[in-house]
């Protein structure tokens, strides 16, 4: 539905952009092919790897283009939503968001990041709203709603999901997700990115890439995405000195809720299960990683 959805979305974008130009058939197809060259050199150009996990991806959306761009659509969001008004979970969220962000943040100037850490702007909000949902934008930007909470339980339980989502913007994900789209639709979005940001179209795009609309927001990407934000979030909470173990848990409740799933071959989400198969074999390693990142930086 998602997919179909953006399908839609980039292909509109992709039409608008090139019908209303008058070119005679033989001028277009020869824009094309200089286009499609071009694309080809950007990929190429564009291959980065991906901190800790060693992923190799595709991206060619710089920061210096989405975090003004984060940074606006948040402060938008604020804005158009209801801040929550209990000062004790808001402070606990900021308190958990704050540990995990320092911990990334040292991450980040121990391993030749420091300009990318310097250009975050962490900023943590809890919203009144009974969405199961929480998200980072990218430099930082996390929201969390009020119909997460008891799925979290805990502050341990907070903490997996604050980690889950800030590993999405540290991994970039959605940048990845957006430069997919841009190569697949050879510019047409990278031009209603570049030269619309203030437009619907802009905006429904990075809201689909970011999963800004979405119930569930965790369960946004792709599977892919998913297990390494689960991978990378569980490393970003033990560093901060959260226990991993509530990692699993929260899975636990999200799979005790019910609700018809449908079967993961099916999904381009991981199950329920076989997530939380995969967080608990992987408490070791990202202990054993966790230990070894805070040596690195006390070490500096
Ligand atoms: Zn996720």
């Amino acid at each position: 539905m998602k997919r179909a959805r953006q399908n839609f979305l980039t292909k509109n974008l992709f039409n608008r952009e090139f019908n209303v130009i008058p070119f005679k058939n033989s001028k277009l197809n020869h824009i094309k092919r200089i286009v499609s060259f071009l694309i080809v050199i950007l990929i190429a150009a564009s291959c980065k790897t991906v901190p800790i996990t060693g992923r190799k991806t595709l991206n060619f959306i710089p920061d210096s283009q989405v975090l003004p761009m984060a940074f606006a659509q948040y402060d938008g969001f604020l804005r158009e939503n209801s801040l929550s008004k209990d000062a004790v979970k808001t402070q606990q969220i900021k308190d958990i968001g704050n540990r995990i962000s320092k911990a990334v943040d040292r991450f980040m100037r121990a391993n030749e990041m420091t300009e990318e850490a310097n250009s975050y702007r962490w900023e943590f909000n809890l919203v009144e709203d009974e969405t199961m949902n929480a998200w980072c934008m990218p430099g930082g930007k996390v929201v969390f709603y009020t119909g997460i909470l008891p799925i979290c339980a805990n502050k341990d339980g907070i903490a997996a999901v604050m980690g889950h989502e800030i590993a999405h913007a540290f991994a970039k994900h959605g940048q990845e997700r957006m430069s997919q789209g841009v190569a697949a639709q050879l510019g047409g979005m990278a031009v209603a990115l570049g030269t619309a940001n203030k437009s619907e179209e802009a905006r429904q795009i990075w809201n689909i890439a970011y999963g800004v609309g979405s119930q569930l927001g965790m369960l946004k990407y792709s599977r892919v995405h998913e297990n390494e934000a689960d991978k990378l979030g569980m490393v970003f909470m033990i560093m901060a000195g959260y226990q991993p173990r509530e990692a699993v848990n929260v899975w636990i409740r999200m799979s005790q809720l019910g609700g018809s799933q449908p079967p993961e071959f099916l999904s381009t989400h991981p199950s329920n299960q076989s997530r939380i198969k995969t967080l608990t074999d992987y408490i070791p390693e990202a202990t054993r990683l966790a230990k070894k990142f805070n040596a690195q930086m006390l070490a500096q």
